[in-house]
């Protein structure tokens, strides 16, 4: 028997609501969406944490991001993971990532790939999946920066004058890239067309091995400077690099407030949008070239996301840990099975924590021990309900956990059902409820009095989990995983 292979495709940044599969009206994802019609299409898939740091430890490891404790980022050393499940059993293994510095052998991501290229050079130089964007900002230290700097903190008592700084922030925003002529200069990341030429060479280098292949794509990541051609073909009036670079900074302008970020909100989205239609132009030219060569009926195929974007639905920019709301939690998962039909899923929630046992299960392979998370395969192959609940965490403020003492803040945890969704924040104490039918936006947390069965029930759960978090923790991965770190800060000083 053949074995089958694993393509999996995370998106960074990719929020649930921004792909047509799910809903949306605007063309970002029309070959997805074709292909949505022979797969599984998960409602509610939910990450384990956010962001990329606080996402994909349950994604590869299946296991909770803080599971070893608030200080430990990434995958500890020989940690099980689906890329050491599947070299196990001789299968070949290729990550190809876009330059994502949290997605990296800094942070463990490496292990048992056969290939592990991330495009990065130094990854502390490009840390960035925090609350804003360092590429955005306007962070020279010449002397026009230091006065534009100025004119940020002054701007909110302009009154209407601020439109005349509007203006001039726009010419200054051109004269700090004065070489820029596309956005592909002003891009920060591989965009997709990179990572899936080299993910077609090395397809093209493995023969028949049966294959793991992780791509981890950057297009619709902040600062948003798409490919020109995924406008064009979403309809969209061209951009100048001028006019991309002005969005880009003043979406990052930490001076103003909702209502002037509003004013160009749509604009900003548009660019983002841009770079998911790239993401799909793209894995419709990967999954082409293995039709080509006979191997797309031997391949699963699995794209999510490794946590939305905010844009001013809750007042936030980017992806910052903080809140655990729904643009950033709730992402998409569309799963290819061949052989399987497509069943409906139900709307219960389906935690990124069961991917990897799900994806193993699919492929009729065993599912390390050590995952917490399960399969789901039988009940989505089967289409039968499964009773779940998502439970989300993250370390509120770490912006940079590239610095230590920035990891130690409060942990913030979600419980989501179906329906009902809470929301713990531990600094200070609160508690908040949320019913998801009622307020799909959750806009405003229900009060106290309401739902107490619910607000119980909710409450035992994420108890359960900080329990069992601590109770069960690997104390050796731990211990390996402050070690590696001790190790690179020794070699970072050194150097
Ligand atoms: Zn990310």
């Amino acid at each position: 028997m053949t074995r089958k292979s694993i393509v999996l495709v995370t998106v960074d940044c990719l929020r649930a609501d921004h792909v047509g599969f799910m809903g949306y009206p605007r063309p970002t994802t029309p070959f997805l969406d074709s292909l949505a019609v022979e797969s599984f299409v998960f409602p509610a898939a939910i990450v384990a944490g956010a962001p990329t740091y606080y996402s994909l430890p349950a994604i590869l490891a299946s296991r909770y991001p803080l599971a070893l404790g608030r200080d430990v980022l990434g995958l500890a050393p020989d940690e099980p993971t689906l890329a050491t499940a599947l070299k196990q059993v001789g299968y070949a293994t290729a990550s190809i990532g876009a330059a994502n510095p949290y997605v990296s052998s800094r942070f463990g991501y490496q292990q048992c790939f056969d290939v592990f290229r991330d495009f990065l050079e130094d990854p502390a130089d490009r840390a960035s999946d925090g609350a804003s964007d360092g590429a955005n900002s306007v962070s020279g230290n010449g002397w026009a920066s230091r006065l534009n700097r100025g004119l940020q903190k002054v701007r909110p008592s302009l009154g209407p004058l601020g439109i005349v700084y509007d203006e001039l922030y726009f010419r200054y925003c051109q004269r700090v890239t004065p070489t820029a002529n596309s956005l592909d200069s002003l891009r920060r990341f591989p965009a997709a067309d990179v990572i899936v030429d080299e993910a077609c060479q090395w397809l093209d280098s493995i023969g028949d091995t049966p294959f793991f292949l992780w791509l981890h794509l950057m297009d619709p990541h902040s600062p948003y400077y798409p490919k020109e051609e995924a406008l064009a073909l979403m309809g969209d009036a061209p951009v100048t690099p001028y006019g991309a670079r002005y969005l880009n900074s003043y979406w990052n302008r930490s001076d103003l407030g909702r209502r002037r970020l509003a004013r160009h909100r749509d604009e900003i989205v548009a660019l983002y949008d841009g770079g998911i239609r790239w993401v799909d132009v793209q894995v419709a030219r990967l999954i082409e070239s293995l039709r080509n060569s006979r191997r797309w009926d031997r391949c699963i195929f699995a794209l999510t996301a490794d946590h939305g974007e905010e844009f001013l639905d809750h007042d936030g920019r980017y992806h910052p840990p903080a809140h655990l709301r729904e643009e950033l939690i709730r992402v998409p998962l569309l799963l290819r099975v061949p052989g399987a039909i497509r069943k409906e899923i139900k709307k219960a929630p389906f935690s990124l924590l069961h991917l990897a046992p799900t994806l193993l299960d699919a492929a009729e392979l065993s599912v390390p021990s050590a995952f917490q998370g399960a399969s789901y395969w039988p009940q989505i192959r089967q289409g039968t309900t499964y009773d779940a609940v998502a439970i989300s965490e993250c370390v509120a403020g770490c912006t940079n956990p590239f610095r230590w003492e920035n990891r130690m803040g409060p942990r913030v945890l979600s419980v989501r059902e179906s329906r009902f969704k809470l929301v713990l924040h531990f600094d200070p104490l609160k508690d908040e409820l949320y019913d998801l039918e009622a307020d799909p936006g959750e806009q405003a947390p229900l009060s106290s009095g309401a739902h107490k069965p619910e607000r119980r029930r909710l409450l035992e759960i994420a108890r359960l989990q900080l329990q069992q978090s601590a109770e069960q923790r690997d104390v050796h991965a731990r211990v390996r995983a402050r070690l590696r770190d001790l190790r690179l800060e020794a070699e970072r000083i050194h150097a």
